[in-house]
């Protein structure tokens, strides 16, 4: 008589309020494309979550590109951007880029 139990480990991943719209450089890659992500790990027993193995999950710097994470709390230009600051981009208004799109080209925008 045998008995096969497989233990793991599944970490649920979701978006942190305030950091749902937020995309950051990633420290790796160097791409645009982190994202703050709550894990929560679990041991799990035949693919089923028995025991948290953390209380209250941790908050990472996701990296989609090349799955490089990073603690939130060692990324305080992150955590600065979440109180409502700015990014520290050039352009002081990023909705107005979508006009140039319809705009044609070699002329010279006239104002006035
Ligand atoms: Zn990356």
């Amino acid at each position: 008589m045998f008995f096969f139990f497989i233990f793991g480990e599944h970490t649920f991943r979701k978006p942190v309020p305030g950091y749902e719209n937020l995309v950051c450089q990633c420290f790796n890659c160097g791409n645009m494309s982190g994202r703050v992500l709550k894990s929560h790990p679990w041991f799990t027993l035949c693919w089923i979550p028995i025991i948290p193995l953390s209380i209250k999950g941790y908050k990472d710097v996701a990296c989609h590109i090349c799955n490089f994470r990073q603690p939130l709390e060692n990324r305080p230009d992150v955590t600065a951007m979440q109180g409502g600051a700015r990014p520290p981009q050039p352009g002081p208004n990023g909705a107005m880029n979508q006009g140039w799109q319809g705009a044609p080209s070699g002329q010279p925008a006239r104002y006035g």
